[in-house]
């Protein structure tokens, strides 16, 4: 639908077309298979005789110079956390191992700093970085609302346990696979009455727990 833009130079209103751009977005699986949008991005001129600017339209799509969709985004970020490698990951979103790569850096180094307290309910994982090398990560995840919430850069014991430390005052019940050595780093580093489940356990262990 066409409706007023503004102009990003003079801030003046226009509705005049200026032409289309076919742009081709990778997106979310549905019903297990990807999908392409073929989007028709709309670029708008500026109306006021000096300025005569060009620009495209607002769109929730596409994210400003982005080939992917949000969406697609979003759904490789949890992907991130299950998946076994950035090639597995890669394979399953018909990309590159680069880009799943690049996504997981973001990841780190971006929005999941913003976590200082961790939730109630956490979830463990070790994370192998690529297909070859020896390169182990730890991720610190949100079983519940099913998002990363950091990555820690080894799976080092101490690594965990330090970090547990300073986060985990609030956390009760941690999922994680059992014969992961984890275990040990959060019994010493938070201790108390903590709930170990593996996740094949955590559900039901779960909802019994959040009746009490
Ligand atoms: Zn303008």
């Amino acid at each position: 639908m066409r409706k007023p833009h503004q102009c990003p130079d003079c801030r003046k209103l226009t509705q005049k077309v200026h032409d289309y751009r076919l742009q081709k977005i990778q997106h979310t699986q549905v019903f297990g298979r990807n999908t392409l949008l073929f989007y028709r991005k709309r670029r708008y001129i500026c109306e006021d005789r000096q300025c005569r600017k060009r620009f495209y339209e607002d769109n929730s799509v596409v994210e400003r110079y982005q080939r992917q969709s949000i969406e697609y985004n979003q759904a490789l970020s949890i992907e991130l956390i299950h998946g076994k490698n950035f090639k597995d990951v890669a394979d399953r979103f018909m990309t590159s191992p680069t880009t799943v790569m690049r996504r997981f850096d973001q990841i780190s180094s971006s929005k999941l700093k913003e976590a200082t307290e961790l939730p109630k309910v956490i979830a463990i994982d070790e994370y192998k970085g690529d297909t070859g090398g020896e390169k182990y990560q730890t991720i610190i995840a949100d079983p519940i609302e099913r998002r990363p919430i950091e990555i820690l850069k080894d799976r080092k014991k101490e690594t965990l346990k330090e970090y547990l430390r300073q986060h985990g005052d609030k956390v009760e019940v941690v999922v994680m696979d059992m014969s992961q050595s984890f275990k040990a780093a959060v019994d010493q580093a938070l201790g108390g009455p903590i709930i170990v489940a593996d996740r094949f356990h955590f559900v039901a262990i779960f909802i019994g727990h959040s009746k009490r």
